[in-house]
């Protein structure tokens, strides 16, 4: 099956090559780059010196200067483009590890939440059909909410959904598993995980499609969903700056792509900022199309990114994205290698006991704590004595009562080493 979202890129682009599709986008850019100039405080001054009509190519945007999350978060304000009054949602982001009091300040029209709505809704259709019963494990209790973007999405594809927010007791979610007879569930990775530990029969005669969304997804969870649980696992990549959605993957479950009709994605050199060839790893970084309230232009992520060099396997022209993994500097020091948290993840999750770790570098001490299942078949011993091997380190290792596990509140915060 192709990817669903090839018919929506074509119906609002009416391209359908490469070609076609980035002449649009240069289109789109020019208007984008007009639109915040005339109507943004914080692009005025950032292009002054730029004249209008200037982009010719998209070689010529590459020369264009980042916006960085730093000032998203100094002058939320300076972004806007319209009347405060018609403003339909705000979002504040309380990022970790900023020293700002006030967090990252986002702000959308309906026409701006609608856009997701839309991709959300071919997207989706990869994954589900008729018949399928949905459980929407984000927050969705507020007009705009992911939550309230997906169930819309869902209810025009006609299929039958709940919103049940984030996971806050498994004895519960199992419940409404069971009482509404679910077969696919929307979630955040680590909180899929974990009910899928705690509700293991419930989780493997029921749930047979899972859709993990806002936060990178370790390959191992993915290993697992579908090896011991038998579940379709599809992931999501997308940040509140590009309006939740960003880039989903097809039926090939092999990387994602992207919602190109609204959002422009380079890949760039984290360091020097140069635009980096398809293949090779750098820094996610988008351009939003079409939004009224606050398009970015050339927003530096902060997330690993890059192009897969082949097409994918279901046939689309549209390009591919490798799934994400994670924050770049989402490091800590072992041995004096920065590690990467994927790479701990990939380490630690392989315990199919394990909920969830932490670890912390004090003094060259490596304190590791484990939040093993009660009935924990793999033990700290084994653990620590693996990691040990692996990392070439000596660490205090230590297991945490399950009900500690830090996971359950602050959900919606990406996980972190800090
Ligand atoms: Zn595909």
């Amino acid at each position: 099956m192709k990817s669903p979202l090839e018919n929506l890129i074509i119906r609002e682009t009416l391209a359908s090559d490469r070609l076609a599709l980035a002449n649009y986008k240069l289109r789109k850019l020019q208007e984008t780059i007009d639109y915040a100039l005339e109507n943004s405080k914080f692009y005025k001054e950032r292009f002054k010196e730029i004249k209008r009509g200037k982009l010719n190519t998209l070689i010529d945007f590459a020369s264009m200067p980042f916006t960085f999350p730093m000032e998203l978060a100094e002058r939320p304000y300076d972004f806007l483009c319209i009347s405060p009054k018609y403003v339909s949602r705000i979002v504040t982001l309380k990022t970790s590890g900023t020293t700002l009091a006030d967090g990252k300040r986002l702000f959308f029209t309906d026409n701006d939440l609608n856009l997701t709505v839309n991709f959300f809704e071919d997207g989706f259709k990869a994954m589900l059909g008729g018949g399928d019963r949905v459980m929407i494990m984000m927050p969705g209790e507020s007009y705009g909410s992911l939550g309230d973007i997906i169930k819309k999405s869902l209810d025009r594809l006609k299929i039958e959904s709940y919103i049940y927010g984030i996971l806050k007791d498994c004895d519960h979610a199992g419940n409404f598993i069971e009482n509404n007879n679910i077969n696919s569930i929307v979630a955040l990775p680590m909180q899929a995980r974990y009910l899928s530990k705690k509700k293991k029969d419930i989780f493997k005669n029921k749930i047979n499609k899972l859709m993990l969304s806002a936060d990178y997804v370790p390959e191992i969870l993915i290993k697992d969903f579908s090896e011991n649980h038998k579940v379709k696992v599809f992931t999501h990549y997308g940040l509140t700056e590009t309006g939740y959605g960003c880039a989903v993957e097809c039926a090939q479950l092999n990387g994602y792509h992207i919602r190109e009709n609204d959002v422009y994605l380079e890949i760039v050199d984290p360091v020097t900022g140069q635009v980096l060839e398809d293949g090779t790893r750098g820094e996610i970084v988008i351009t939003t199309f079409n939004r009224e309230a606050m398009p970015l232009i050339r927003y530096r992520t902060g997330d690993y990114g890059a192009y897969k060099p082949k097409e994918c396997k279901c046939g689309t022209f549209l390009k591919t994205l490798e799934r994400s993994k994670g924050r770049i500097g989402n490091n800590t020091l072992i041995n004096n290698q920065h590690i990467h948290m994927s790479e701990l993840d990939e380490f630690f999750f392989q315990y199919e006991d394990l909920l969830d770790y932490s670890i912390k570098n004090s003094d060259n001490v490596i304190n590791v704590k484990l939040f093993l299942m009660e009935d924990s078949h793999n033990t700290v011993e084994i653990i620590k004595k693996a990691f040990e091997n692996r990392f070439n380190v000596k660490t205090n290792a230590a297991s945490e009562k399950d009900e500690n596990i830090p996971l359950l509140p602050n959900t919606m915060i990406k996980r972190t080493l800090t």
